[in-house]
C-alpha cells in the first residue's frame, strides 16, 4: 500500500518535473536556474542554443566560466558580480546586458533574475529570465539619429547650410551665459552684401544664390573654430557669433574677412563700391550685459546701426564698437 502510494507520489512528481521542462522549453526567452554557488542547474532550449550553442544537458553542473570560448570572461565576470549581488541582498534584480550568443552575434538583453527561497528561508539559487531588447535598442538608436538630422535641418539654412535665425537666438543667449557667468566677451558681427539687388536683376536669382553660397563657404573657413557660429540671417544678411580675447584680433578677423570676399572676385553689377561684389558689416564687441532679457534686441539694433554706418560711409567696409 505505502509502496504503491510512494511509487504514484513519484510518477506524480515526475509528470511535474517533464511538465515544468515541457513548459521552461516552450517559451522563447531564455531561462536558467543556478544554485548559490553560481552553479547552473537548469537552462531551457532557448538558453543553451540561443546562448550556449549547447545541449541542455552539457550546461547543468557548469559555472559560468567553464565555457570561455561562450562566455568571454569579461561578460562572466559582469553576470558573476551581478549573481553575487542578488545572494547577497535577496529579491529580485532587473539589468541590461549585453550578451554573446552562439551565433557569435553580440545582443542586448534584460536579465530578470530573483532569488529562489526555500520554506526555511535558505537562498537556495536564483531563477532568470533574458528578454532580447536588440531589436527595441536599434530602434531607439534610428530614432535618435532621425532626431538629429531632423534637429539639424531645422536649425539649418537650406541654401547655404549655415545655421538658420532660429538657432542665433539660441546661441546668442548661450554666448550672453557665458559672458555673465565666465566672463567670456563675444563679438557680433552682421554682415550685408553690397547691391545684391543690381546683382540679382544682372546676373539672375540662380547666380544670385550661387554667390550667397560662395560668399557662406568664405564665412565658414574664416570662422571655423568650435565656438564660432556662422548664421544666414535673412535674404543676403549673414552674422557670426565669436569669442575674442583682444579687440585688435577681433577687429583684424572682420577686416581679413572683407578682404577675402572681395578677393573671391566675383564680378558685380553696380561697380560704385569695387568691381567685385563685396560686404558691409557691423562689429560689435560685447564685454558686458546689463539686462540678460533685452540684450539680443538692442545689440541687434546697435550693430546694425553700425552696419547702416558702413553702408552710408560707402560700403565694403565695416564699422565697430566695444559694449564695456
Ligand atoms: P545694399 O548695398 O544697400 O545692401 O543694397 P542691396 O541691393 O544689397 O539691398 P536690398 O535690400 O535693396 O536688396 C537685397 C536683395 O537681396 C534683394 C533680393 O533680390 C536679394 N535676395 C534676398 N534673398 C535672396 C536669395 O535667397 N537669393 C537671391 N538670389 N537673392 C536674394
Ligand atoms: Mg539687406
Ligand atoms: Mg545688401
Amino acid at each position: 500500500m505505502l509502496v504503491q502510494k510512494i511509487k504514484s507520489l513519484e510518477e506524480e512528481i515526475e509528470l511535474n518535473r517533464s511538465f515544468l521542462e515541457m513548459l521552461f522549453d516552450a517559451i522563447p526567452n531564455p531561462i536558467f536556474y543556478k544554485d548559490n554557488n553560481g552553479v547552473y542547474r537548469h537552462g531551457n532550449e532557448a538558453f543553451s542554443k540561443t546562448i550556449l550553442g549547447l545541449h541542455k544537458d552539457e550546461i547543468t553542473g557548469k559555472s559560468l566560466y567553464d565555457f570561455p570560448d561562450r562566455i568571454p570572461k569579461e561578460l562572466a565576470n559582469i553576470y558573476y558580480a551581478k549573481d553575487r549581488e542578488l545572494l547577497e541582498t535577496p529579491g529580485t534584480q532587473n539589468y541590461e546586458a549585453e550578451v554573446k550568443c552562439a551565433d557569435n552575434t553580440v545582443r542586448h538583453y534584460n536579465f530578470y533574475k530573483a532569488t529562489f527561497i526555500s520554506q526555511s528561508n535558505e537562498v537556495l539559487g536564483i531563477v532568470g529570465v533574458m528578454l532580447d531588447i536588440s531589436e527595441h535598442k536599434k530602434a531607439i538608436k534610428e530614432l535618435d539619429e532621425k532626431n538629429t538630422v531632423l534637429n539639424n535641418l531645422s536649425i539649418t539654412d537650406p541654401l547655404t547650410l549655415l545655421y538658420n535665425r532660429r538657432h542665433f537666438q539660441e546661441i546668442f543667449e548661450r554666448k550672453t551665459s557665458m559672458l555673465i557667468h565666465h566672463h567670456q566677451p563675444f563679438a557680433l558681427l552682421l554682415i550685408d552684401i553690397d547691391f545684391f539687388k543690381d546683382y540679382n536683376d544682372s546676373f539672375g536669382h540662380k547666380k544670385g544664390d550661387d554667390v550667397l553660397q560662395n560668399i557662406s563657404n568664405v564665412l565658414r573657413r574664416s570662422f571655423s573654430r568650435p565656438i564660432d557660429f556662422v548664421f544666414r540671417l535673412g535674404g543676403e544678411e549673414f552674422g557670426v557669433l565669436f569669442n575674442y580675447t583682444e579687440v585688435e584680433q577681433a577687429v583684424y578677423s572682420a577686416k581679413k574677412l572683407l578682404n577675402e570676399i572681395e578677393d573671391l572676385d566675383i564680378p558685380a553689377a553696380n561697380t560704385a563700391v569695387s568691381h567685385s561684389i563685396t560686404v558691409s558689416a557691423g562689429l560689435g564687441l560685447i564685454n558686458c550685459i546689463n539686462d540678460v532679457k533685452s540684450s539680443l534686441n538692442y545689440h541687434y539694433d546697435e550693430i546694425d546701426k553700425l552696419l547702416y554706418h558702413a553702408k552710408k560711409n560707402g560700403r565694403n567696409q565695416f564699422s565697430y564698437k566695444i559694449y564695456d
